[in-house]
């Protein structure tokens, strides 16, 4: 799962623990991601680090605050991933040309190594374009939301796309619903 504009609020750069807000139906849909027996990640990029805009230890505080918020409510988050550099902004170590930049694999590499992660059966959902072509990238299932950017993505760019998303749903918790649990896949194919 991407992070703003599909777990949380869209509200440009979070530079602030006040400006975090999960949507309303993010415990419940993680959840459910834990009840489908399938590992709910977080993938994110945070280049407001790199552009200075906020220190590294903020993402920290923030994911730690998200994980309790999801605990409190029953779900789990089984890991948190991000990528806070930017090409050609900022001062390194930050400003670099990383592989872990949505839509690069970096991070579902590490999240695949380190939480044994089958990727082919794996869905990336997320609220803009670079989502689902992080999902391609790794030939994991791409389902785009309609919260955070993703109406005006469908609205205005999805036309122009060669390969569409392969679900769209109104927003998380719908998007989870649609997905087919991993424990009747693996009936259907038993
Ligand atoms: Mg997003
Ligand atoms: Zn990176």
């Amino acid at each position: 799962m991407d992070r703003d504009g599909t777990l949380s609020h869209e509200v440009g750069y979070v530079n602030h623990p006040s400006r975090f807000r999960l949507y309303s139906y993010s415990v419940d849909a993680v959840r459910l991601v834990n009840q489908a027996g399938f590992l709910a990640v977080v993938v994110t990029n945070q280049a407001g680090v790199a552009r200075g805009y906020f220190p590294e230890s903020l993402v920290r505080t923030i994911h730690d605050a998200m994980t309790a918020l999801m605990e409190a409510g029953g779900a789990r988050l089984d890991g948190v991933y991000y990528c806070p550099h930017h090409p050609s902004v900022g001062e390194a170590p930050y400003r670099q040309d990383c592989d872990c930049r949505k839509p690069r694999p970096g991070l579902l590499r590490r999240a695949a190594a380190e939480l044994d992660l089958d990727l082919a059966r794996s869905w990336v959902i997320g609220d803009r374009h670079g989502d689902l072509q992080l999902a391609w990238n790794v030939g994991a299932r791409g389902a785009l939301v309609k919260s955070g950017y993703g109406l005006g993505e469908l609205a205005y760019h999805a036309p122009k796309w060669p390969r569409q998303p392969d679900l769209t749903a109104e927003h998380l918790l719908e998007a989870v619903r649609r997905i087919p649990d991993r424990s009747a896949a693996k009936e259907v194919r038993a």
